[in-house]
């Protein structure tokens, strides 16, 4: 795809290989190039390096690249070149040399109007011993020329077709969920992520993997419940209200589902370390406690935002022996955790595994995320079939990242019968910007390595997110919904703060379970729908979490919100 574009515009494909990059895609790579291939010279982000060394294993990289692209392939090295020393070590190998982040860093550091000099300079000082001995003005204008013309003679002349980038065997999972989903990562996390796929087919399709993960059903609580709420019921005056209790699972929600099976499966990749993000800490929790009890180290990122508020849980984390890491960057929340946890795995992808804690990311991780996730749909099923013999009517869960939604949904895709209801998080009104209702409210883009809805602004920044409930509070969304969004077969709508708020006290005060506030989105929407069902209909709702994290929070935000649902708590 890409290449076709190019050639449309006439420019050239310049694929990317890191050190991580496998043999057979080096191939693959050194096939479709155009002219030249850009080796990353070690993994992680551009920046230079000027007090920093090259990676030493760069000869050998580039043989590789050499040996497997086909010889008379030019490579050019990137990624950490900054000094002359850098610069000749590198063209004694290579055919190129690439500088980037040191050419802007000179231009910023640059007095004001003085930018152009200081860069002329700056490129005498790597070209030249001496660079007061030779006009560089000659001799870039020179290189210039040759690098315009040898790339437009290989447009011109090239003679190879249009080869797909991906060979198809590369996806071995369907990798797209209609026009959604893909894998919009850097070059150096793209073997990482097919070996991520092989091993989780391998386990998908092993019995002893499924024998293993239920071994940890006791330690889980699983199966969870599936119990009438009578008095709920009776409180709407409509439809018959179940509701499945992923509250009760050890740790408190439903993240403990997904986030134990991917421990499993970093073991059986011989990783030793783990790596999460979390926003309001639930993911983070889960994540530390299989880690624990599966015995791999745990790292997690968190936003110096959240870190804040949600202290509790940083130490919840602390206490089960992981690693709490608060992210300074961008809005120090959920956004850039995510950002944070991928920047770190690509520099050490061979003893980490990226623990994702929602239906989010590239290909394979939604996927791997659903089938996880997918019990609690799987068992409602059961449950509901042995609880009155027929499929429920409808089904209500919430949605921040999708993972507790399309775990409980999947199972009942070709059902047609059944109403599929996902409430997101309407904020202080979707009418205003401080929401977080991606899909009521967002458009098509790509975040986080994956196209999807997104709330973004017309020049398609990430907009800042907001939600009573911090487990909703994140700007993208799982792309196997956005593609029920567009096809119709689930509908999703936004619950605001003060029905969120109402959800929380009808639920606790009608049943006695105080629900996590995340949960108490689809407690409204459930209510709402059971309103407009006949008595003999049943609708069942996952109620993702419990409250006892979110208690600090309503105490906190009830002189705002009581007075519009008239509760008021005061001694
Ligand atoms: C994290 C969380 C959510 C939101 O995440 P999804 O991936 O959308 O399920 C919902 N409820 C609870 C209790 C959570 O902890």
């Amino acid at each position: 795809m890409l290449k076709i574009l190019a050639k449309l515009f006439r420019l050239s494909y310049v694929p990317l290989i890191a050190p991580s990059t496998s043999d057979a895609r080096i191939e693959t790579l050194g096939r479709i190039a155009d002219s030249f291939i850009y080796v990353v010279s070690r993994m992680g982000v551009t920046g230079s390096s000027a007090t920093g060394t090259l990676n030493a294993a760069l000869p050998e990289l580039c043989a590789r690249v050499k040996k497997h692209a086909g010889a008379n392939k030019p490579i050019a090295v990137g990624f950490g070149v900054a000094t002359r020393d850098h610069f000749t070590s590198v063209s004694s190998i290579a055919d190129g040399v690439v500088i980037g982040s040191k050419v802007i860093n000179v231009v910023m550091e640059a007095p004001a109007g003085k930018a152009g000099a200081a860069i002329e300079e700056y490129c005498a000082s790597i070209l030249y011993e001496d660079p007061n001995e030779n006009s560089i003005h000659k001799e870039s204008k020179k290189d210039n020329t040759s690098i315009q013309n040898s790339s437009d003679n290989t447009i011109e002349n090239g003679t190879n077709g249009v080869t797909p980038i991906k060979k198809s065997e590369d996806f071995i999972l369907p990798s797209h969920f209609g026009e959604f989903g893909g894998q919009y990562v850097p070059e150096s996390l793209f073997d990482c992520l097919i070996e991520l796929e092989r091993e989780f087919i391998k386990c998908k399709d092993s019995p002893e993997f499924w024998a293993e993960y239920e071994s940890y059903y006791p330690y889980m609580g699983r199966p969870s419940q599936l119990q009438y709420a009578d008095r709920l019921t009776e409180y709407a005056g409509g439809a018959k209200i179940w509701l499945k209790r992923e509250d009760l699972n050890h740790t408190g929600s439903h993240k403990i589902n997904n986030a134990l099976g991917q421990v499993l499966i970093a073991k059986r990749l011989g990783k030793t370390h783990v790596i999460a993000e979390t926003g309001a800490g639930q993911h983070g929790v889960a994540t530390a406690t299989a880690c624990a009890k599966l015995n791999l180290s745990c790292t997690v990122y968190m936003g110096a935002e959240d870190v804040r508020r949600q202290a509790l849980n940083v130490f919840r984390m602390k206490i089960l022996g992981a690693k709490v890491v608060a992210v300074e960057s961008g809005t120090k929340t959920l956004r850039d955790a995510v950002m944070e946890a991928m920047r770190v795995w690509v520099t050490q992808l061979d003893t980490t595994h990226y623990c994702i804690g929602s239906a989010i990311g590239p290909h394979p991780f939604p996927t791997i995320v659903r089938t996880f996730q997918s019990v609690i749909g799987r068992e409602t099923r059961q449950q509901m079939q042995a609880a009155k013999n027929k499929l429920p009517d409808a089904i209500v869960a919430c949605v921040g990242g999708g993972s507790n939604c399309v775990g409980m949904f999947s199972p009942f895709i070709e059902d047609k019968n059944v109403r599929l209801l996902g409430a997101e998080a309407g904020g202080d009104g979707v009418e205003t910007l401080r929401h977080s209702a991606t899909l009521s409210q967002g458009s098509k883009g790509v975040l986080h390595g994956v196209r999807t809805y997104l709330l973004q602004d017309r020049h398609g920044q990430v907009q800042d997110t907001h939600s009573v409930s911090a487990g909703l509070d994140y700007p993208g969304v799982g792309p196997e919904l956005a593609s029920w969004k567009d096809s119709g077969r689930a509908k999703f709508i936004a619950i605001d703060d003060t029905q969120c708020f109402e959800g929380f006290r009808i639920l606790s005060e009608k049943e006695g379970i105080i629900p996590a506030l995340e949960s108490a989105h689809a407690v409204y929407a459930a209510i709402e729908l059971a309103k407009t069902l006949d008595a003999d209909k049943d609708i069942v709702v996952s109620l993702s979490g419990r409250g006892d994290k979110d208690v600090g929070t309503v105490a906190e935000m009830l002189p705002e919100l009581g007075p519009k649902i008239n509760w008021d708590l005061r001694f």
